[in-house]
């Protein structure tokens, strides 16, 4: 007759080589609770089944081996971006440059002088990292840099509206994503939201009503991720800002995306820049580090000294400040900029710039390498709340497969994850947006779930 005092217990399931290696590899408080917790299992089993077989101190070990490798496998991986849409927020928008790595692992590593005066001997200040870059690279007179574009926007408004009017347009009320509304936000800020004009149509003299009483400031919205077509108006940047400032408002204009280059170049519709927001006379113009931009995540906010100053101070600007690891990153991406090679090193902008035979070179080789497929015409998109309804022509290799979501699940599960789409039943893969020290173990995985 099986008795539960016959299953091995924890001292004899330590006496052995493999629960040694356990140890060593996972650290003993997590092994021991592993295999108690594998134990735990069996005896409840058996007292739900008591079946004459228990099970042996390999079989233990064994299951004890997988549970903790489960339990510390990452969550967070790198995939293999097949979707051809460049800034993909669910798939951790830009990827980084080289020069973007280097400079952040440099600061990972050790000590910086993050907060200390090299010259001096003193304490320094974080924010002086990325400032000067954005002032020689926008004309901005000042700058800082948060942890989101969300953060600034929220930032930027506590310190410069709280409790005052806020005029927007109805027209830019919107959700940028992940429950993010710009009113909520307004509102979070305690800044005072004064709507004007209509979903389609807004007009100068709704502004100009509006700011008949005072006004802390007025507010602009890129629509970064849907576009009103039709019947509509909207006034020019510039005329806003002149009709504010008469008013002695301020004009906050939250890009969203922030290009520095021009996307028009690409065949793409123009996305605003930066420059041309502070040319257009806007005072504080915010935008993120992780989306056209394409550098880590960060918020970037850039204006008039005066306004910026008080933004500094503010106490919310602490509790949103970007980390060294960040601002190393977000100044090596905007040194590109700088030097005017962002189009050769930076992986977005390289992407955009591929040319069409580079596309269909690489997709034919995949072809030939899987030997399968057809290379067919298809169409990239920027993607992450950038220039929505914007794409751009590519070549594909489609695959035609039995089950097409089967063969999805089956390229998530390859090691990297290969992220795909499916389109009238083909697997579509786009070589745009899959680096090109990624193409080994593309079709590595490919192969395997073929
Ligand atoms: C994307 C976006 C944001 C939010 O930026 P995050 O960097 O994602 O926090 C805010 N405003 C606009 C207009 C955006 O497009």
């Amino acid at each position: 007759m099986t008795n539960l005092r016959d299953l091995p217990s924890v001292e004899q399931l330590l006496q052995t080589q493999t629960s040694a290696e356990l140890i060593a590899r996972f650290g003993r408080p997590l092994a021991l609770t592993a295999i108690r917790s594998i134990l735990d299992e069996a005896r409840a089993r058996f007292k739900l089944n008591p079946v004459p077989a228990l099970p042996s101190i390999d079989l233990i070990l064994a299951q004890t081996d997988s549970l903790l490798s489960a339990w510390t496998k990452p969550t967070l991986i790198p995939v293999i971006n097949a979707t051809g849409v460049i800034l993909h927020t669910n798939l951790g928008r830009a990827p980084l440059s080289a020069a973007t790595i280097h400079a952040m692992d440099m600061v990972a590593r050790g000590y910086s002088n993050l907060e200390y005066d090299l010259e001096k001997g003193t304490r320094g200040s974080r924010l002086i990292h990325a400032e000067s870059i954005l002032q020689k690279l926008t004309g901005a007179e000042s700058a800082l840099v948060v942890n989101n574009n969300a953060a600034a926007v929220l930032l930027v408004l506590s310190a410069l509206a709280n409790r005052k009017r806020v005029i927007i347009s109805r027209s830019q009320l919107v959700e940028i994503g992940g429950g993010f509304r710009v009113p909520d936000v307004m509102k979070q800020s305690g800044a005072k939201l004064v709507e004007v004009g209509t979903t389609n149509r807004v007009h100068l003299r709704d502004y100009e009503n509006a700011l008949q009483e005072p006004t802390a400031l007025v507010m602009s919205v890129h629509p970064s991720n849907f576009k009103i077509i039709g019947f509509t108006e909207e006034p020019d940047l510039k005329d806003i800002v002149e009709v504010s400032h008469h008013a002695a408002a301020f004009v906050v204009d939250d890009l969203g995306s922030g290009a520095l280059l021009d996307t028009a170049k690409y065949g793409l519709a123009h996305e605003p820049t930066v420059q041309e927001s502070l040319a257009a006379g806007s005072d504080v113009v915010c935008f993120s580090g992780d989306k056209l931009l394409g550098g880590p995540q960060a918020g970037i906010i850039v204006g008039r000294k005066v306004l910026i100053d008080k933004i500094k101070k503010h106490p919310l600007a602490r509790a949103v400040r970007a980390d060294k690891v960040c601002l190393a990153g977000i100044s090596a991406t905007l040194l590109h900029y700088l030097k005017n090679d962002a189009e050769r090193e930076i992986p977005i902008w390289k992407m955009m710039s591929l040319t069409l035979k580079q596309v269909r070179g690489r997709a034919e080789a995949w072809k030939k390498e899987v030997g399968q497929g057809n290379v067919v015409e298809g169409e990239s998109t920027v993607g992450g709340g950038s220039l929505p309804g914007e794409s751009f022509k590519t070549y594909l290799l489609s695959l035609e497969v039995k089950s097409p979501d089967k063969f999805l699940k089956k390229l998530r599960d390859q090691d990297p994850p290969i992220i795909a789409r499916t389109e009238n039943d083909k697997i579509l893969l786009d070589p745009r947006t899959i680096l090109p020290e990624q193409d080994g173990a593309l079709l590595a995985g490919l192969k395997n779930a073929l």
